[in-house]
């Protein structure tokens, strides 16, 4: 089919990215800070409480000065739904770029891309694989941008097993309470987790972090997985590792489960963990180059 020119202008893209990712370093989500304000108001450890009110005046300060939440602003990672009918879909890529670099220098920006082998650092984010780019082509002719930006304390916790097939869903609930355990206070608690079985290594860890961006408050579409997801968040609740891991009820704010076929010897689990500060933004650009600012507030934006 011939493509509608929808004006995939690089200006646009650029600009758009660019307010993504000031949004998502500064603004947390709504279904983030409701999550973290129902655990404030429920907590019986007065540790914990006060660890979740500061972490709530943290965000607010943030918000009201639109200054980074967190002084390690992550890595970028941006989700692309772009499409079939939209043109210069090539024009994409290199405008979300140097929407990072921009980020970097006003929001500002840590810097946190280094190369491995010579330890040198970009100094603007952006490097081999970064930002790191996950693309699906759709119907239609809008695109749609989520950024996410990631700190290490919980991409440092990430964890993967390749399970034997006989241990089944017990043998995933045990992987996923003991990797919680063993992350103790390292990703900054209360975590949400993406947890994803089957399909292989790489899209067990891919989906678990794909999961991490459904809101908090939107159940899983999924009946069995449904049911699953808040008897694992009860029982992650239950280790006391608490917020920051000082102690309390609120270890995890969410947990999301994804899953895809896998094959009959293998039993991937991946667990992707997020921080407390849940950054993700995202938007729309319609065929008449509109962009509709979709998340971090319901009450979303045009512009
Ligand atoms: S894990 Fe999250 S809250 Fe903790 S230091 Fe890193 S970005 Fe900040």
């Amino acid at each position: 089919m011939q493509g509608v020119d929808i004006n995939l202008k690089a200006d646009t893209l650029t600009n758009v990215a660019l307010n993504l990712i000031k949004t998502a370093a500064t603004c947390l989500p709504d279904d983030v800070k409701e999550a973290l304000q129902k655990a404030y108001k429920k907590e019986t450890s007065k540790t914990g409480k006060t660890q979740l009110e500061t972490i709530l005046k943290n965000i607010e300060l943030a918000e009201k000065q639109q200054t980074p939440i967190c002084q390690d602003t992550g890595t970028i990672t941006f989700y692309v739904k772009a499409g079939a009918q939209a043109n210069n879909l090539d024009k994409i890529e290199p405008a979300l770029v140097k929407a990072v670099r921009q980020a970097t220098d006003q929001v500002p920006l840590r810097p946190n891309a280094v190369n491995p082998f010579t330890l040198k650092n970009s100094g603007d984010n952006t490097g081999q694989h970064m930002p790191q780019m996950h693309w699906e082509i759709v119907s239609g002719d809008n695109v749609d941008i989520t950024v996410t930006l990631k700190g290490g304390g919980s991409e440092n916790v990430s964890a993967l097993a390749m399970l034997n097939p006989a241990d089944g869903v017990n043998g995933l609930k045990r992987f996923v309470v003991d990797a919680v355990v063993k992350a103790g206070a390292q990703p900054c608690p209360p975590t949400i987790l993406g947890v994803a079985v089957g399909g292989g290594a790489d899209v067990a860890m891919a989906l678990a972090k794909r999961a991490l961006l459904r809101p908090l408050d939107e159940a899983n579409p999924d009946p069995q997985l449904a049911r699953l997801e808040p008897e694992l968040l009860a029982a992650l609740n239950k280790t006391g590792i608490g917020p920051m891991g000082l102690g309390g009820d609120t270890t995890v704010l969410g947990v999301h489960v994804d899953y895809a076929a896998r094959h009959p010897a293998s039993f991937p689990v991946a667990v992707a963990f997020s921080c407390w500060c849940d950054r993700r933004a995202s938007a729309r650009i319609n065929a008449k180059d509109e962009v509709t600012y979709l998340s971090n507030t319901k009450r979303g934006s045009n512009t």
